[in-house]
């Protein structure tokens, strides 16, 4: 494949402007290049640092012009934003992961569809179109997990459902909150032993990068923390990931991935989601590998050369998650904090509080896995957060 290069100086376009797309024009501008943040939200994080910011609806037909004829290459920072922008776009300049690999994964249909076809595990599902099939389904038994084919996130969009007399009260929240065209996966609910994840980058001359499986820990369908390296058997990591090259290889997908998987009790690995972009379980990377999951989209963005791959320490990073971001932010804690050894705190300048959302994270590095854990959990104690 012959690609261009993309050399520092140029712009760099990044569409939406959370933590993700600030972290992304942090490591850009760190390397040379200039950032485009392209996100409706005037509030969000990633535009102030930007280079060049716009606010702006996605569909606005004037800003997507602009945006196009400023920036020599696109990526985003989550599934989320519309595929048909990035099928414009692409018209003009190379957008990685393209818009081909972000229909198949922002469906949860499509995705599992496609990773099923590859010969990839995932968990037994069922797609539906209207809110009174649920309870009519068959196939699956319970308990299941229902989502909604797009747009969810953090756990949001989801309901577990238990017995089949529980659907009624399910069917009546699908139908209030359904949209033209919704569609909803029902999944079997996996009593899995652990959930693990691993990322890996494919630049556009087909190499690959795997980091190291990492184990993580969800409270409410939103990650709560993150350990590296995974305490599993070589046997496990291995399989993981070669699993999840394969899945990359199959979408032939340009950029940064992270494969989700659960480990069952007997030792199998299903997928449950691929995400085409940074993680917020690849943050350790950051702080704890040569080369961070950012730097990583910045190199495969702009064919360039992906990096070397090495855990320089073992790392838990633990989420703050709501108003629990206060304990970061108000001394005496925060002064704690920074005192800590082999702590590195990230705030990601959310003005707004929200139950739920993401407002920053704590990478603890230290000699062994034991000691970060413990790290962590004694922070957590420290605070009252909940133990995992
Ligand atoms: P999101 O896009 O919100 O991350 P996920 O499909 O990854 O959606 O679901 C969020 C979390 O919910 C998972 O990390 C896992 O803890 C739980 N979960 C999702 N699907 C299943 C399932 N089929 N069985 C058991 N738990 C599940
Ligand atoms: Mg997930």
């Amino acid at each position: 494949m012959n690609v261009t290069v993309i050399d520092p100086g140029a712009t760099l376009g990044v569409l939406g402007g959370g933590q993700l797309g600030a972290m992304f024009a942090t490591v850009a501008r760190r390397m040379g290049y200039e950032v485009a943040v392209w996100d409706p939200d005037a509030e969000a994080p990633a535009h102030r640092l930007a280079d060049y910011s716009l606010i702006k609806p996605f569909s606005d037909v004037a800003a997507r012009k602009d945006f196009a004829q400023r920036v020599r290459a696109v990526t985003y920072e989550w599934e989320n934003v519309p595929s048909e922008l990035c099928e414009q776009l692409e018209l003009e300049v190379p957008v990685r992961p393209s818009s081909r690999v972000l229909r198949v994964i922002q469906d949860r249909i499509e995705q599992k569809t496609f990773l099923q076809t590859h010969g990839l595990a995932v968990p037994a599902f069922y797609g539906i179109s209207w809110p009174e099939e649920l309870g009519r389904q068959t196939v699956l038994g319970y308990p299941l997990i229902c989502k909604t084919a797009t747009a969810g996130y953090d756990g949001k969009g989801q309901w577990k459902i238990d017995r089949v007399e529980d659907c009624a009260v399910v069917q009546q929240d699908l139908a209030r909150t359904m949209r033209p065209g919704s569609r909803w996966i029902l999944e079997e609910y996996l009593p899995f032993e652990r959930e693990v994840s691993i990322l890996v980058v494919r630049s556009t001359d087909g190499s690959m990068r795997t980091y190291p499986l990492v184990e993580n820990i969800h409270e409410g369908g939103i990650l709560r923390q993150t350990m590296v390296p995974a305490d599993v058997p070589a046997t496990v990591a291995d399989q993981a990931a070669t699993m999840a090259r394969s899945a990359v290889q199959a979408l032939d997908g340009v950029g940064v991935f992270c494969v989700e998987l659960f480990l069952m009790g007997d030792g199998r690995l299903l997928v449950n989601e691929v995400a085409p972009r940074p993680h917020n379980s690849g943050h350790y990377s950051l702080d704890a590998c040569t080369v961070s999951q950012f730097e990583q989209q910045v190199r495969a963005l702009c064919g360039q050369p992906l990096g070397e791959v090495r855990l320089l320490s073992p790392a838990v990073m633990l989420n703050l998650i709501g108003d629990e971001v206060s304990f970061a932010t108000a001394s005496p804690a925060t002064q704690e904090l920074l005192r800590e050894p082999g702590a590195v705190v990230h705030l990601y300048g959310k003005r707004v509080i929200r139950p739920k959302r993401k407002m920053g994270h704590i990478t603890f590095l230290a000699s062994t896995c034991a000691e970060a854990l413990a790290k962590a959990s004694a922070f957590r104690s420290r605070h009252a957060l909940r133990q995992p």
